[in-house]
């Protein structure tokens, strides 16, 4: 069973998330924070081939309103400490929260369009 065979949305996502090549799973899929690695070092897939464009910032950005935003809404401080101390606290914590996932999202999303074939040249 080649790899292609075994493609699927699933098994894309989860080497995507990984950050390895949603092709093989052993190489490195970025080669900086965000820079996908245009050639796969370990299988020679062509990696830079799939176009992200703004779908990782939406769903990263959806995820850390849905995880951060909303539960720190039941935390009394939000409503009782200063504006200042409030906002310095919540934006440290949501701009981390965001740059942290956001190179596991656009793994996973690059990984997802792996699986589903969505690739004009193919
Ligand atoms: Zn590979």
């Amino acid at each position: 069973m080649t790899a292609l065979t075994m493609r699927s949305p699933g098994l894309g996502l989860k080497r995507g998330l990984a950050r390895h090549c949603p092709n093989c799973g052993e190489g490195h899929l970025f080669s900086g924070y965000l820079k996908v690695q245009p050639t796969c070092e370990a299988c020679g897939h062509d990696n830079g081939a799939y176009r992200a464009d703004d779908g990782p910032a939406y769903f990263t950005i959806l995820l850390v309103g849905h995880l951060v935003v909303a539960p720190l809404l039941c935390f009394s401080f939000i409503w009782t400490w200063p504006v200042g101390l409030v906002l310095t606290l919540t934006l440290s914590l949501v701009a981390g929260a965001t740059l942290a996932l956001l190179p596991f999202v656009k793994g996973g999303f690059i990984g997802v369009q792996w699986g589903s074939r969505a690739l004009a040249a193919e």
